[in-house]
């Protein structure tokens, strides 16, 4: 029977680490919305289960919805960025606080943030659940973040490979042959 936890070659961010993490943004997030009405939109697929932990760690009334989007070509360079879908409430005057599962080049959080602003968002925060900061294109810092990473491809807790993984509870790095295999 296949297993996904036999095709990580190490564990970078376990679960407790995680958690510990979560509960720290989550009070900084409560400090700087205590008071206002705000909307958690979480960017699918990735932040999903990043958003559900998090909200659960912010005891302030709070609106929760979600965007898609999907960028094309090369990452690294700039691909274009399609919105599939965005949030039919009222964005108009809403805070909004945008949650991703990593921020790597930026596009993804900045393209969205304008976005947002476009429509007509009062105030806009961003949190990731990781920073890669050695690999960002655009000129942009996440307000909170719970974890630094380093170059590294990871998967784990909302984040896949080939759509696989999102399901571990921890972030790790795939065995080289996970790779190669997938790919062929
Ligand atoms: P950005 O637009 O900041 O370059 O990219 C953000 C998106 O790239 C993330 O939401 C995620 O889907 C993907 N991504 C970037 N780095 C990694 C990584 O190390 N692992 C995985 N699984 N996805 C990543």
């Amino acid at each position: 029977m296949q297993n996904v936890h036999a095709d990580i070659e190490s564990v970078l961010f376990s679960e407790d680490v995680i958690r510990a993490g979560i509960a720290r943004v989550g009070a900084a997030v409560t400090e700087r919305f205590r008071g206002r009405d705000f909307t958690v939109v979480s960017i699918l697929k990735g932040s999903c289960i990043f958003s559900a932990d998090l909200i659960r760690q912010i005891p302030i009334p709070l609106e929760l919805a979600f965007v898609s989007a999907s960028s094309y070509g090369d990452r690294t360079t700039s691909g274009d960025l399609e919105i599939n879908f965005f949030p039919t409430g009222e964005i108009e005057g809403r805070n909004i606080l945008l949650v991703d599962d990593i921020l790597d080049t930026g596009q993804t959080m900045s393209r969205l943030r304008e976005e947002f602003l476009r429509r007509g968002a009062s105030e806009i925060a961003t949190c990731v659940f990781l920073d890669k900061p050695s690999r960002r294109s655009v000129e942009l810092d996440a307000d909170f973040r719970v974890l630094e990473v380093e170059d590294k491809f990871v998967v784990g807790y909302g984040l896949d490979f080939a759509g696989r993984y999102r399901n571990l509870p921890y972030v790790g790095v795939l065995k080289p042959e996970i790779y190669g295999a997938r790919a062929s």
